[in-house]
């Protein structure tokens, strides 16, 4: 039987990258070598004293059994201790931290605790596609917030129409961003407290790059630093990019209380929490050596040079930023983003992401991920040079 699936999957928009992982196949059996730079995922692997902790925690039989719905403890005090290091924010571990499998999960969750039929989220465009697909399935409405190269990639909250305030639960925010690498200003949270306190919106600020930044004087900030914010705010982190861990599944969320409490209602009807091994070993990266984390850094950067010398050469410009590790480059002139990328991967076997990926404010631009070693990262630049944009 062939069961027809439900209208919330029906209505999902086509998935944008099927084109390019079709082309990748055809390049790969044609025998090209091809240079992925399109996934988001660390190629670096977990570090040592990480991956130890699990295997001690994983003996242990009490962490057997079911964990918490909410998360051990000791985890989330560990989160809220990181939090108050790296950010002066002081958070209660009890009532404003809960642990997530993978910052996604409780992204996708939370519109479900705080959306009703009709009710509105502010979605960036360009974004990850979560914030738009999980607010559809609770049956709101999302209203787009373009993000533009004239406005640094920020969302302009001042010229959202006030009707539209007047219906919003939510506003997701995410920086620094993927993709288009832009970093939040103090002044432009401080303009998003205001007016979600204005309008009673829960800002729901996904923030998984904050520690992969280059200049050690300009680190991103959390939302959570500006007053007021923990008012009407919850900030998703995640272990995933700066600890090299997108497999283990295992972030957190901080900030406004009932929000956290929201989420942990859904969640105690959805899924019984994370593994208590895997918690142990997210205590571990939290609160042990973090010099694996300046040497990811390290590693970033000496990529990131090498592709943007590279990207200078080729007369390309693209978003000058701090942090990430994406480069988000305008496509040259007399190409869309789904043609650039179908033409660097035919004549050069190359796959990026095209910006319209990320929505329709994405047209124009492409998307590097630096998750490749700089001997590949070098080819692909020569690559790009032979095909004389
Ligand atoms: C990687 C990523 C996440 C999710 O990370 P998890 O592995 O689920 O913790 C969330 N948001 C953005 C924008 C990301 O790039």
């Amino acid at each position: 039987m062939d069961f027809p699936f439900a209208k919330r999957i029906r209505e999902l928009p086509p998935y944008l990258f099927a084109e390019i992982d079709r082309l990748k196949e055809e390049q790969i059996k044609k025998g090209k070598k091809v240079i992925d730079l399109g996934v988001g995922d660390p190629d670096i692997p977990t570090p040592p004293s990480i991956v130890s902790a699990l295997q001690r925690a994983a003996e242990k039989k009490e962490n057997h059994r079911y964990p918490s719905y909410v998360g051990m403890l000791k985890f989330r005090e560990a989160a809220a201790e990181w939090y108050r290091k790296r950010f002066g924010v002081t958070l209660d571990p009890e009532r404003e931290v809960i642990t997530l499998i993978g910052s996604k999960e409780g992204i996708a969750h939370l519109p479900w605790a705080f959306i009703d039929e009709g009710d509105i989220a502010l979605v960036p465009d360009p974004a990850y596609p979560v914030y738009g697909i999980a607010t559809k399935f609770a049956g709101g409405e999302v209203y787009k917030m373009p993000l533009k190269w004239e406005n640094g990639f920020l969302p302009d909250v001042e010229s959202i129409p006030e009707d539209v305030l007047k219906r919003a639960k939510l506003m997701f925010l995410n920086y620094p961003n993927n993709p288009t690498t832009a970093e939040a200003t103090e002044e432009f949270y401080r303009k998003v407290v205001d007016v979600a306190s204005r309008y009673s919106i829960l800002v729901v600020s996904d923030a998984p790059y904050t520690e992969i930044y280059y200049d050690e004087s300009k680190k991103p900030l959390s939302i959570l630093q500006i007053d007021g914010a923990k008012d009407v705010a919850i900030e998703f982190h995640s272990l995933s990019k700066t600890y090299n861990m997108t497999g283990w599944r295992i972030g957190f969320a901080v900030g406004n209380e009932s929000a956290v409490k929201g989420l942990g209602k859904i969640k105690t009807n959805v899924d019984s929490g994370v593994f208590q091994a895997i918690q142990e070993a997210g205590i571990e990266a939290l609160t042990g050596d973090q010099s694996y984390v300046e040497k990811n850094r390290e590693i970033y950067r000496k990529r990131r040079e090498i592709f943007i010398k590279g990207l200078e050469k080729l007369g390309l410009d693209y978003m000058k930023s701090n942090s990430t590790f994406y480069l988000w480059i305008k496509v040259p002139d007399g190409y869309s983003s789904s043609d650039f990328a179908k033409k660097l991967l035919e004549d050069a076997a190359i796959v990026v992401t095209p910006g319209v990926g990320f929505g329709e404010y994405g047209e124009g631009y492409f998307r590097v991920s630096l998750t490749q070693d700089t001997d590949l990262l070098e080819e692909a630049v020569e690559r790009m040079l032979k095909l004389n944009l």
